[in-house]
């Protein structure tokens, strides 16, 4: 599988996404628009530079939501950033992370932020933290969290797993499925079904799966039950 060429572009009628970039241990950055409304989801290194260049200052600042999948640095290390400059640029509507329940890297950013700006932070930050897999709905968006399998390796050698969740977003009787990353997963295959848009990770490059991310070959048997799909997150 070679690499994939970003950004990638998805768009039905007025719902749509981009994909600037999902490099697995590199960085992700994708940018979903509803409507009017935008919502960033895993916001890695490089999102504010995408981010300015793709929808400028005025819509950065009028952001609602941004989902997270999981705390790897290539899925959150442009949150400090993000948080930073809207405080900079004086954002005044509120902001919320949704966030998978346990997902430490997003707590320890926000209060490292809360801390060491106490005294300028301009906007509100609402933290939600994912516990169940109820659908709710934000702004204009109806969001569907739902479990995957997704492990990291410890200094001991063994592997836990993490936090992690993908999403579905339901926009106008439209779906847009994105797993993050994750093992091949029931969870996974049944989001995916049907969708107008799957967005599969294939970050495992053999054919010996395992429980951090898929190879190609399972990415591309979920991703056929879609209407249209990407593979993303492939090492380069
Ligand atoms: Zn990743
Ligand atoms: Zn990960």
């Amino acid at each position: 599988m070679t690499a994939q060429l970003y950004p990638l572009h998805w768009k039905k009628k007025n719902f749509s996404i981009k994909i600037f970039c999902s490099i697995p241990n590199i960085a992700t950055g994708i940018l979903l628009k509803a409507g009017d409304a935008h919502f960033v989801i895993d916001p890695g290194d490089g999102i504010l530079r995408d981010l300015n260049k793709e929808i400028g200052v005025k819509n950065l600042l009028e952001i609602s939501d941004v989902f997270i999948t999981h705390g790897h640095h290539d899925h959150v290390g442009g949150v400090w950033s993000l948080l930073t400059y809207l405080r900079v640029m004086q954002k005044k509507s509120p902001l919320t992370i949704h966030y998978p329940d346990g997902c430490v890297e997003i707590e320890s950013i926000y209060n490292a932020f809360k801390k060491v700006y106490s005294r300028s932070i301009t906007y509100k930050i609402n933290l939600k933290t994912i516990k169940k897999n109820s659908g709710f709905t934000t702004n204009n968006i109806t969001v569907k969290p739902f479990p995957v399998i997704h492990k990291e390796n410890l200094s001991t050698g063994k592997t836990r797993q993490v936090p992690a969740l993908g999403y579905n977003f339901v926009f106008d009787g439209m779906t847009i499925c994105y797993g993050g990353d994750t093992a091949y997963c029931e969870e996974l295959v049944v989001h995916a079904r049907n969708a107008d848009l799957a967005i599969l990770e294939a970050g495992h490059d053999e054919e010996t799966p395992d429980d951090m991310h898929m190879t190609t070959k399972e990415a591309v048997s979920i991703g056929k039950s879609a209407k249209k799909y990407f593979l993303v997150h492939v090492p380069e």
